[in-house]
Order: structure tokens, then C-alpha cells, then sequence
């Protein structure tokens, strides 16, 4: 397990707290214990031993949702408190804390190599010498197979030479869940077929399997056989050389982009988006207050809805009273799909509105 940055930890434990206000776990649980500064102190005296790993424990350090919010107000820049939070659960899972909740999924997980048990299909398709494999990612699989659809017509009005492949998970939930060996047995899996396809690039909507692509594989020693390249930058290369040729799309004049944790604060990747929409005819950004870096979460980091249901409903309630009422709410992310999908929104992938405007 990567060492855990106990100085840092206590420099947390220790702090003032003044982050909680970008905590979005704090805002609706209401709890010092899951603050920033809680889990932080929690974590630390759990190490220390002065403390008993219990259930509640376990859970309290499990109320994060990864969005790096923290960070925004956090005097000690190398720290990384969602991640450390993750190596302290890790110890806890070692002796065998976990959230019954999961269980479920975790079977499914293990039984079906997809946590919400037995896959789709995937269409299967082979255009040219299939150079680019497209990745769908399980959570676009299981919830929204549209923006599948969306993409795949999308390559191929592109004239793109594409593959899919029988893809397992990432190994992300595997990770998050506490199971490293299993998150390493689906990245190996993955990587073989990659090897197979002779594709030099993997192409995803997902950003939490971009993330584990491109960052974590190589944390947990496996040499990933392609390069990635999120669909939003690829499918801008392919505008701006001329293959994909937007149109106006009946009906929608105004859009808010809500932006995902991990391209807003993980992995800067902000403009793309905006620069994509700006490609399509008669479409005008009504930006959420706050947007971009400093966007806020929308309760489905950490796959934080099946974990804490209500909390996440909670947190996507909030995040929707910063949006303006635009006529179409879009977002990147199949996970930020669907906890804003709540209460009748529609909420649209910005691939499936850049396919639209491409009909
Ligand atoms: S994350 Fe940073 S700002 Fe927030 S409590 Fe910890 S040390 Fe303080
Ligand atoms: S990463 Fe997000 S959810 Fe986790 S402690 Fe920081 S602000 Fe709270």
C-alpha cells in the first residue's frame, strides 16, 4: 500500500477547518466527525492507535467524495486528503471493514466484471484498422447506453477507423472499494485486450476511467499498451479539422456545462468543453455560479449514490440551485448524468448534444 502522509494528516488534523464550506459532504450531513478536519482527525488517531477501527468509523472516513473541494482553501499544497482518506480505508479494509452496502455491487464486481452485475453488450465494431478503441466504461453501459450510441455515430460520420472490445471495468470502484488485488486482475485484463486490438489510442466519455487509464495503472504497476484521450478533446481535433460539421439543434439556444471534479480540479480540462460547444451553431453557455475550477460537486463522486443515497440526492439538490435555467443542462461525465438527473431534469452528455447537432 502507497505510505500515507501522516505529516500532512495531523497538519490537517490540526487545522482550522475553514474548507468545510467547500465540503459538499459537510454541507448536507451536518457532522464535524465527516469535515475535512474530522476525517483528518479521525484518520490520524485511528493510526496512532487511540482509537478503534469500528463500523462507524469506517463509514465516517468513507464520506468523501473525491472532489477536492478542500483543496481549493487548503494551506498545505501537497496534501491530498480524498487519497489519503482512501490509504487510511485501506487499512481498515484490511482487517475487514467495509460497507455492507456495497456487498452487492462488490459481488457483482467480482462475479461479472462490471459492478452492476451482468454487462450489456457492447456493440461490436471493427472500422478500418480500428487505430482508436472507443471505451465505453460500465456506469455508461449500465445508465445511459445513448451516449454510447451518440459516440459511436459520431466516429463514424468522422470516418474515424475505430474498435470496441470486450471491455471489463476500469478497476476504479474496485480501488475506491478497497480491493486492490481485484482492481489490478481487471486492469490486466484490459490492458491484454488493448494489447490484442493493435489500437494506439483509447478514446473514453468516462473521466473516472480516463483517470484510472492514464494515472492509476501506472500507480498500481501496470503498463497500459495505448495512449488516452477523453472524447471531448478528441472529438474537438476532430471538428476543428473539418470531419464533424455542427449544425443549429431545433430548441436549444442556451446550455449550462456542468463540469466534472476530476477534469475541474483533478485533471485541468475546462475549456475543451466550452470550446466544443462554442462549435455548434446558435448555442449559447449560461454558466452555473460557480463553474469551472471552482465548480462544485454534484454528489456522485466516489460513486458516492450508491453509497450514501440520500446525501447524494442532497448534494445534487444543491448543485442544481446554481445552475440558471438554461434550455439544456450538459455535462461530461456519466456519473454527474446521473445524480442530476433527479427530479425529471433532463441532463444530456455533451456527446449526445454534439451528435444531435451533427444529424
Ligand atoms: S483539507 Fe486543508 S484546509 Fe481543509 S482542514 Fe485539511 S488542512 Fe485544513
Ligand atoms: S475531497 Fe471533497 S468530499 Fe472529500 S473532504 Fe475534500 S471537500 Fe470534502
Amino acid at each position: 500500500m502507497a505510505e500515507i502522509d501522516l505529516k500532512n494528516l495531523l497538519n490537517c488534523a490540526l487545522c482550522a477547518n475553514m474548507c468545510r464550506c467547500e465540503c459538499p459532504v459537510t454541507q448536507v450531513f451536518s457532522r464535524e466527525a465527516v469535515s475535512p478536519a474530522g476525517k483528518a482527525r479521525l484518520a490520524y488517531l485511528l493510526l496512532e492507535g487511540k482509537l478503534d477501527w469500528t463500523e462507524d468509523n469506517y463509514a465516517a472516513l468513507s464520506t468523501c467524495v473525491g472532489c477536492k473541494g478542500c483543496e481549493t482553501l487548503c494551506p498545505f499544497l501537497e496534501l491530498e486528503l480524498d487519497k489519503e482518506l482512501q490509504k487510511v480505508k485501506g487499512e481498515g479494509a484490511s482487517q475487514n471493514f467495509n460497507l455492507e452496502v456495497l456487498d452487492p455491487y462488490r459481488a457483482n464486481l467480482k462475479n461479472y466484471s462490471s459492478p452492476y452485475g451482468m454487462k450489456q453488450d457492447i456493440p461490436k465494431v471493427q472500422k478500418g484498422d480500428g487505430e482508436i478503441v472507443f471505451f465505453s466504461g460500465c456506469t455508461s453501459l449500465a445508465n445511459n447506453p445513448n451516449s454510447i450510441k451518440a459516440t459511436l455515430s459520431l466516429l463514424d460520420k468522422a470516418g474515424v477507423s475505430y474498435q470496441t472490445i470486450n471491455e471489463d471495468c476500469c478497476g476504479y470502484p474496485a480501488e475506491i472499494w478497497g480491493e486492490p488485488e481485484l482492481a489490478r486482475q481487471l486492469a490486466d485484463e484490459n490492458c491484454k485486450r488493448l494489447a490484442e486490438s493493435g489500437a494506439s489510442c483509447l478514446v473514453t466519455n468516462c473521466p473516472e476511467c480516463w483517470l484510472t487509464f492514464k494515472k492509476k495503472y501506472a500507480e498500481w504497476g501496470v503498463e497500459l499498451p495505448v495512449n488516452v484521450k477523453d472524447s471531448t478533446t478528441y472529438l474537438l481535433e476532430l471538428i476543428e479539422s473539418g470531419k464533424l460539421q455542427p449544425k443549429e439543434v431545433e430548441g436549444i439556444n442556451t446550455v449550462t456545462y456542468h463540469d466534472p471534479c476530476i477534469w475541474a480540479r483533478v485533471e485541468e480540462n475546462i475549456e475543451a468543453p466550452r470550446q466544443l460547444l462554442a462549435q455548434i451553431p446558435g448555442v449559447e453557455l449560461d454558466e452555473a455560479e460557480p463553474a469551472g475550477a471552482n465548480s462544485r460537486c454534484c454528489g456522485g463522486g466516489q460513486m458516492f449514490q450508491l453509497t450514501f443515497p440520500q446525501e447524494a440526492e442532497a448534494i445534487a439538490l444543491r448543485r442544481l440551485q446554481e445552475f440558471p435555467g438554461a434550455s439544456a443542462l450538459v455535462t461530461t461525465c456519466p456519473f454527474c448524468r446521473e445524480s442530476l438527473k433527479i427530479e425529471g431534469n433532463e441532463v444530456l452528455e455533451l456527446v449526445e448534444l454534439l451528435d444531435m447537432a451533427c444529424k
